[in-house]
């Protein structure tokens, strides 16, 4: 192939979980493709929309490491000069703790042009699976999308929104409950805990910031979002959260909810 023929890279957001919930310019683009490198968490389904092209993986799964970073950098620059169309395919939004930064900074460094196609990003979906709104009218106005996990992989929370929704947190849900009351959280703050939201076995609990730690093994393996505050708010429970105790029963049963079940609506108590 000519040199000036050099082809372009489009990053497109495969959203969350299940297939569909790609956007159709998305699915436009992705047909295009001749070369996809997708993450770990994409749907393998969407191979159907460009069964043609050559897919590579390039997932990783937890915190990355610069190294495999690096690589990918470099792979994109290499088909870039290959093919015509390079699509990088990411879970979520690639714009969210998606490394577009470096990605992009390295293909204009190689004079590659890129396009980038939004997606639904985790923190949304969770929201979507539960039926907890992020914003609250009054209440909820304005929301934070965080990492708890610093770059030497410690952990750091923090209080800068009416609702902060934590990615990569799933790990750690015991330190991230103290580090959440250490920045001020009141220990009585809700939590919703939603895990493999977008797919049909999505999951849901309901805890505080101080019960947090329980939600661990309840969504053990699965990409979790941890949604703090204002948003986390069940819509029948009043602004403050009941007093500590007063729930009964088997706590784990009282909690979850597979996401596709019928829940209690707002009738009795209807929000402002
Ligand atoms: N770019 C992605 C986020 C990548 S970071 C986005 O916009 O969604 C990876 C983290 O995202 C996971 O550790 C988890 O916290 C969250 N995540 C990704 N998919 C998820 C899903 N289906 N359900 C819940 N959390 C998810």
């Amino acid at each position: 192939m000519a040199l000036s023929s050099m082809g372009r890279v489009i990053f497109i957001g495969a959203g969350p979980g299940a297939a569909d919930l790609i956007t159709l310019r998305g699915v436009r683009l992705l047909a295009q493709a001749d070369v996809v490198l997708f993450d770990a968490l994409t749907d393998p389904a969407l191979k159907s929309y460009a069964p043609h092209a050559s897919w590579v993986h390039v997932g990783k799964r937890g915190f990355c490491d610069s190294t495999g970073q690096t690589a990918i950098n470099a792979l994109l620059v290499k088909y870039a000069r290959e093919v015509n169309t390079v699509v990088r395919l990411k879970g979520g939004d690639p714009s969210v703790f998606g490394r577009l930064e470096e990605e992009l900074q390295a293909l204009a460094q190689a004079g590659v042009a890129c396009e980038v196609v939004p997606g639904v990003t985790a923190a949304i979906a969770a929201a979507a699976s539960s039926q907890r709104p992020l914003t609250r009218r009054g209440t909820g106005r304005s929301v934070s999308l965080a990492t708890a996990m610093t770059r030497s992989g410690d952990l750091n929370a923090t209080r800068t929104a009416d609702t902060e929704v934590f990615y990569m947190a799933g790990k750690q849900l015991a330190a991230l409950s103290r580090q959440l009351i250490a920045a001020t959280w009141p220990a009585d703050t809700p939590v919703s805990v939603v895990s493999r939201a977008g797919w049909p076995d999505a999951m849901h609990s309901d805890h505080t910031v101080r019960t947090l730690a329980e939600a661990s093994v309840l969504h053990a393996g699965r990409p979790t979002i941890v949604t703090v505050g204002a948003g986390a708010r069940a819509l029948n429970s009043p602004l403050q959260t009941e007093p500590s105790g007063a729930s009964s029963g088997d706590p784990l049963k009282s909690m979850v909810s597979p996401v596709g079940d019928a829940r209690p609506t707002a009738t009795s108590k209807p929000e402002p």
